[in-house]
């Protein structure tokens, strides 16, 4: 008997149709995940997939209240005594954001794998069916256990913490930081090629009774910022703000004294950089143990803004919050 996976569908281009094959536009999640296993021959051999509709959704439209649903329905599975793993379609815009999500908040016991495509169904090589070939494929094998959430494109395996996606179009956007790939998976052989990553027995946070999380904004800086963007986000009423900085997690004299006087009023302050690589640490430029900072260590601006959400459901010590950017 081929093992049971299930399959945890969310829209995307992977469920994406244009007007006609050649065309650029299209709109994503038309297809049900029922369309987009026929489209996949062969996956029988892997294993017997049992589908579930979670949402229908461009990922630009992915939202708090759709995490928590995708979290309970994915540990609800992983709870079911004989399924081997679990596999999630998502669009890939904000693929990075639910695959670090989903790693802080479930037991690594069996795979979790999204995958998702650049390429609508029904466009000329759509790269969907290959693609969640392969991710069933990981789902079903035994070496995907204990290395946490995990993303398939393209024919590579990423870890959640460390894939971002780096292109606009291209197949290949997909790319993994200075700790690399998991492994790779072609015509659904997997290769794993990093050892399991240290996971603690049980997952960083705990979402039970848990029905919305912490406001954090994102505020980008740049040549010429002032503090506007800032104290907007603090009358709104977020509870953190992750700011990709320049350079180092680097911010200008106004936008500084805004973020300073946010901390002051107890909301945290993360910087991270929009450079898209590298390492913000505390106190190079900006003195965050004066300030009350805490610096995005490794994390890109987006996930820093996840690790947030989070750590704001346990702490709102900055020193505390700290220490989660610097293990998790
Ligand atoms: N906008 C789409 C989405 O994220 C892009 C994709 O899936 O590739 O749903």
């Amino acid at each position: 008997m081929p093992p049971r996976v299930r399959l945890l569908a969310t829209g995307g281009t992977i469920a994406g149709a244009q007007a006609t094959p050649a065309a650029a536009g299209y709109r994503a999640a038309v297809f049900s995940a029922e369309a987009l296993l026929a489209a996949v021959p062969g996956l029988g051999e892997l294993a017997t997939v049992e589908v579930e509709q979670v949402a229908a959704i461009g990922s630009q439209d992915m939202d708090d209240a759709t995490w928590l649903r995708l979290a309970h329905r994915t540990a609800a599975a992983l709870a079911e005594p004989d399924l081997r793993g679990v596999v999630i379609t998502h669009g890939t815009d904000t693929m990075e954001e639910t695959a670090y999500f989903l790693h802080l908040v479930l037991p690594a016991t069996r795979p979790v794998v999204l995958v998702g495509a650049m390429r609508p169904a029904t466009a000329i090589s759509a790269d969907g069916p290959m693609n969640l070939f392969n991710a069933v494929a990981v789902a079903a094998h035994p070496a995907a256990v204990g290395r946490g959430v995990l993303v398939v494109a393209n024919d590579e395996l990423h870890f959640a913490r460390e894939i971002t996606k780096t292109n606009t179009t291209q197949v290949g956007t997909f790319r993994s930081g200075p700790r690399g790939l998991a492994g790779l998976v072609s015509h659904g052989r997997l290769h794993v090629h990093a050892p399991p990553q240290k996971h603690p027995p049980a997952p960083p946070f705990d979402l039970a009774g848990r029905t919305s999380l912490p406001r954090v904004d994102l505020v980008c800086a740049h040549a010429g910022m002032g503090r506007g963007l800032i104290d907007a986000a603090v009358a709104a009423g977020a509870a953190g703000i992750v700011i990709a900085g320049v350079g180092d997690g680097n911010l200008g004299a106004a936008a500084l004294t805004a973020a300073r006087a946010a901390a002051t009023a107890g909301v945290a302050v993360v910087r991270s950089s929009r450079t898209g690589g590298g390492v913000v640490a505390r106190n190079i430029e900006v003195d965050d143990d004066a300030a009350g900072f805490i610096a995005a260590g490794e994390l890109n601006p987006q996930k820093a803004r996840v690790l947030l959400q989070l750590g704001l459901t346990r702490t709102q010590d900055p020193a505390c919050l700290q220490r989660l950017f610097d293990t998790l």
